[in-house]
Formats: C-alpha cells, sequence, structure tokens
C-alpha cells in the first residue's frame, strides 16, 4: 500500500498521479487528514487491505506534502553506515548512534525549493525514513517492525558551517533551516518494497550521482535502531525516524563540495520513489 499526503488530506495511491480519498471512500471513517489516519492505523490497515473502491482523485507533484505532515517528532540518526562515519572522521558507534531532531517547522514535502542560508555550506545526505504506526515503548527487536506504518525517503539537508560552529556540534540547530527536512514522495508499506531490510538508495547533484548506498548497510538497521530508541523516548504514531546516511556526502570529499543556487537535488529509494529539490540563494531584502 502506498499512502499520500495530497494538499493535506490522505490519499491511497493507485498511480503515480491517481489514488482514492481516504475520507470518503471510507464514508468519514478515516482521514480526512494523515495524523488521524496514522491514529488509527491497524484498523485503518485492514479496511485498506479490503480493495476500497469509489472517491478517486487525480493529483500533481506540486500538491504533495510530507506523508507525515504533523509528526509530535523527528528523530535522526548519525553516523549509521560505517563508510559515512570514516568519511566524517568518527568512530563507528557500537552501544547507539548519536540520536538528534530535526525540528518540526523544517519539515517540507518531496519537491520543495530550499533556501541557502547567507555563508552557509549547504550538504546533502539522503536517506531511508520510518514512519512509526504504534506507539512503541520498550519494545524488543523482534516486535520492532510491527510498529512501523512504513517506510519514505528523506534528506537530512544540512548546514555545516552553523552545525560545526562551537565547542560541540550542533546537529538540530545546522540540520533545520526551513525546508531542510523534505520527505516523500509518500509512504510505502514494508509488505510492498522488494526487501525492506534492504533497499538501494542514493541521490543526485544535476544528474550527477554523488550517493548511491544499500539500507543492509546500517550498523542499526530499522528494527534494533526503532526497539533502542524506544527504550528512552516513547515513539507515537506519525512520528518520524531518519535513519542515517550512506557515504558519499559533500563535506567528506577532497575538496568538499556543498550545493548552490540554482543546484537540483534528485533523492530515490528503490521500491519507494523519488524527489526534486531545486536550491537558490537568499534574495536580496
Ligand atoms: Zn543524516
Amino acid at each position: 500500500m502506498k499512502l499520500a499526503n495530497v494538499d493535506g488530506r490522505a490519499v491511497l495511491v493507485t498511480a503515480d498521479n491517481a489514488g482514492l480519498d481516504v475520507e470518503r471512500a471510507s464514508n468519514g471513517k478515516f482521514g480526512p487528514d494523515l495524523a488521524s489516519v496514522y491514529a488509527n492505523w491497524d484498523s485503518f490497515r485492514s479496511w485498506a487491505e479490503q480493495a476500497p473502491s469509489g472517491a478517486e482523485v487525480s493529483f500533481t507533484r506540486s500538491q504533495l506534502g510530507s506523508p507525515s505532515p504533523a509528526p509530535g517528532q523527528i528523530v535522526a540518526i548519525g553516523l549509521n553506515y560505517r563508510a559515512h562515519a570514516d568519511e566524517s572522521g568518527f568512530a563507528a558507534p557500537d552501544r547507539l548512534p548519536p540520536v538528534f531532531t530535526k525540528f518540526v517547522s523544517a519539515l517540507t514535502g518531496p519537491d520543495a525549493t530550499v533556501v541557502i542560508p547567507p555563508g552557509g555550506n549547504v550538504d546533502w545526505e539522503v536517506e531511508l525514513v520510518v514512519v512509526i504506526g504504534r506507539t512503541a515503548r520498550r519494545i524488543g527487536e523482534d516486535e520492532a517492525w510491527d510498529h512501523v506504518a512504513g517506510l519514505t525517503i528523506g534528506q537530512d539537508i544540512s548546514e555545516r558551517v552553523s552545525q560545526l560552529a562551537g565547542p560541540a556540534p550542533q546537529f538540530s540547530l545546522g540540520k533545520s533551516f526551513p525546508n531542510f527536512a523534505p520527505v516523500g514522495p509518500w509512504l510505502v508499506t514494508p509488505d510492498e518494497v522488494p526487501d525492506r531490510d534492504d533497499l538501494r538508495l542514493g541521490c543526485a547533484v544535476d544528474g550527477e550521482t554523488v550517493q548511491d548506498g544499500r539500507t543492509r548497510d546500517l550498523i542499526f538497521p530499522v528494527a534494533r535502531l526503532v526497539a533502542e530508541l524506544s527504550h528512552t523516548i516513547t515513539l507515537s504514531p506519525g512520528d518520524l525516524v531518519f535513519t542515517g546516511t550512506p557515504a558519499g556526502v559533500g563535506m567528506g570529499r577532497d575538496p568538499k563540495r556543498f550545493l548552490r543556487p540554482g543546484n537540483e537535488l534528485t533523492s530515490w529509494i528503490d521500491g519507494i520513489g523519488e524527489m526534486r529539490q531545486a536550491f537558490e540563494g537568499e534574495r536580496e531584502e
């Protein structure tokens, strides 16, 4: 099942630009918004599996918002691929990876335009993003996937100057400028991807591939990550978890490379889809 946010309404996706409006197809039982769908995720899934019909809608990419537009929390993970920890100059984590947040005000849909802050070194980080479907508190790894509603693509866009200024890294601030958390194009349930623990993901700048990895290389795979996080924080339906980026970020290159006004960033995950961000400079006041 694929679930999209079309102008704020939950839509079961049936083709790249068409689907069923959830509220109308369910006669008001679910929806209209995404948050209420995640709040009733188990009964929504049962209903959606019975192949509902009617209430067909068509949409364009510009109507798509984040598949979870109002998460209570966005949890983000650092250094979760060995080759990326290497290029960042850090040891790979063993007990727990670094955990930070991308503030919710940075969240946007799959095809946003991103303004580069003045003097900023803006970098790309394609990531598999998990959408939580059931409250998770101190759960085991073996039950973690049952608490996941689905998977989507995220870009953990990062401004490295502010991230690295000061005595300790400012991960959360440096990664939370407006539109620095594009997510989409829709949620795909784990049963619908080729292998939920081995998805190919990558991104390209102006058509040149800069990251190309596989989620089987996650040091903390999805199930372990969700279980470990749930021993500290309570994960709630609609929460997003950015699971970390593979190697190939601009900061890890020699010479370093950052996004410039006019660049287009394309990100993809096999079995999920694609996102596109255009970058522009700050306009003079
Ligand atoms: Zn990241």
